[in-house]
């Protein structure tokens, strides 16, 4: 393979070069507070910043630089919908309650767009709508009959079939027979949005002390007692919003999720009239596939952004951006020869259900499970998980304290993801030949 790399290529987040990380500070948390949150994404930032309006005192722990998770790593998708496909929920859970959790998911776009819109968060939030791309005529169909179902459950769901012969006007690939435009949704600039909350939060008056991971927690008479290396903060609630980063001090919560890396390049700026040709309606698109693809273009619309979730941790970061750059010039022919300037990684958390979480535990409130659709639900159950902390009857959503189901002798290490992740490799390719 010729070289791929441009000069001065990164192995950090693209967006990290607009909203740097904090560099390492020796500060200590304050001894006490109302409200400890592990975790500083967007999830536990959002429950500090609705804690802090409530005239909550807050502190926010996390193990690293604030923001270091999956919040400022991500693709920068704000969706509408959940991983779980409509039609494969509904047999799981039934129609009603599938019904319901679909309009979850639309309620955590809508909050999230409009927190931002409200809060004027510069993070180049654009409304392009989604292109759901079919690699088969299996998967098309399945699409289009999933959206049957939701428009005949009510859910509020606002999107189009465009057959094979519409689809170059999405996506210049040969690879797909069509797909599906989902309007309403959009994209941001991950970093920038995550700045942004962290902005907000800290104007409020909270605590945000990065490099303090929580060793601890342990439950006293009146709240907890949160421990950290440089000394531990005593408050009355305590929120776990650790996600993919779940660590072992908190045993139960790790226990409940499945943390799976999912890595991403970003290109130099392409010569004119290319993205034109890669994405002409400047929409960002994902294949509708157990282990999918997504490709869409900067914030300025001058670069691409490319990534897929595999569960394979490569020796280097170097040997995925190689194999990524295959499988985007395999999905988009025309970027061949275009050099990558970053590639990165960074941790989602599937649930066993493949549905989000939130509720209380022994005490200790926890919202995570995201299955890749963190960037509204963990904004919007971040902000619930408030509201049920300070007694707010607004705060109860239909995916609160359902049993949150393990594996036996599963303890937060995904020994099995190689197995599950080659059987669903297995699965789309037979689908894609459907
Ligand atoms: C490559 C990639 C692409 C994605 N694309 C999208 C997308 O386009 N749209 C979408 O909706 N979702 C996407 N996701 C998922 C989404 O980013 C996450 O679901 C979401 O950001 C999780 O937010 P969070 O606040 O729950 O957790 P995170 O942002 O992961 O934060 C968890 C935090 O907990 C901290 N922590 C860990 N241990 C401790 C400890 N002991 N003490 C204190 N703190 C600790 C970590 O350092 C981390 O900062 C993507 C994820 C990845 C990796």
């Amino acid at each position: 393979m010729a070289d791929i790399f441009a000069e001065g290529y990164k192995e950090t987040p693209y967006w990290w070069d607009l909203a740097p990380r904090a560099e390492p500070d020796d500060r200590t948390p304050p001894e006490k507070a109302d409200a400890v949150v592990i975790g500083s994404g967007n999830a536990g930032l959002s429950c500090a910043l609705t804690l802090a309006r409530r005239g909550r005192d807050v502190v926010v722990l996390d193990a690293e630089a604030a923001g270091h998770g999956a919040s400022t790593r991500n693709a920068g998708y704000l969706g509408r919908g959940l991983w779980f496909k409509y039609g494969d929920m509904a047999k799981a859970v039934g129609r009603e309650r599938a019904g319901a959790l679909a309009g979850v998911a639309v309620e955590a776009h809508d909050y999230a767009a409009g927190l931002i819109r409200d809060e004027q968060i510069a993070c180049f939030h654009r409304d392009t709508g989604r292109f759901i791309a079919a690699p088969s005529k299996r998967a098309y169909d399945k699409l289009e009959k999933d959206l049957e179902m939701m428009i005949a459950d009510g859910v509020p769901v606002d999107a189009e079939m465009i057959g094979p012969e519409r689809q170059r006007g999405e996506v210049g690939s040969g690879l797909y027979r069509g797909g599906q435009i989902l309007r309403g949704n959009g994209v941001i600039h991950a970093g920038l949005y995550h700045r942004g909350l962290l902005e907000r939060v800290r104007g409020e008056g909270a605590a945000v002390v990065g490099f303090c991971p929580v060793t601890a927690v342990e439950r006293e008479r009146n709240g907890f007692r949160v421990a950290t290396p440089r000394g531990a903060v005593a408050a009355k609630e305590a929120f776990v919003a650790t996600n993919g980063y779940t660590p072992r001090a908190l045993p139960w919560q790790r226990r409940r999720v499945v943390p799976v890396s999912a890595y991403m390049v970003a290109t130099e700026a392409l010569p004119p009239g290319l993205m034109a040709k890669v994405l002409p309606s400047g929409r960002p698109m994902i294949e509708n596939r157990d282990t999918p693809r997504w490709i869409r273009p900067n914030e300025d619309g001058a670069r691409i952004l490319f990534g897929g979730t595999t569960g394979e941790d490569l020796a280097s970061l170097r040997d995925k951006a190689g194999h990524l750059y295959r499988e985007m010039t395999a999905v988009a022919p025309d970027l061949d020869g275009v050099k990558l300037t970053h590639c990165w990684t960074g941790k989602v958390a599937f649930s066993f259900d493949m549905l989000p979480h939130a509720g209380v535990h022994d005490g200790l409130h926890y919202a995570m499970g995201w299955c890749a659709s963190g960037v509204p639900m963990g904004t919007y159950l971040g902000h619930k998980t408030a509201l049920r902390i300070v007694g707010d009857p607004d705060a109860a959503t239909p995916l609160d304290n359902r049993r949150f189901p393990t594996w036996p002798f599963y303890t937060g290490d995904p020994w099995f993801l190689p197995l599950v992740v080659a059987w669903l490799k297995w699965r789309d390719r037979r689908t894609m030949r459907g």
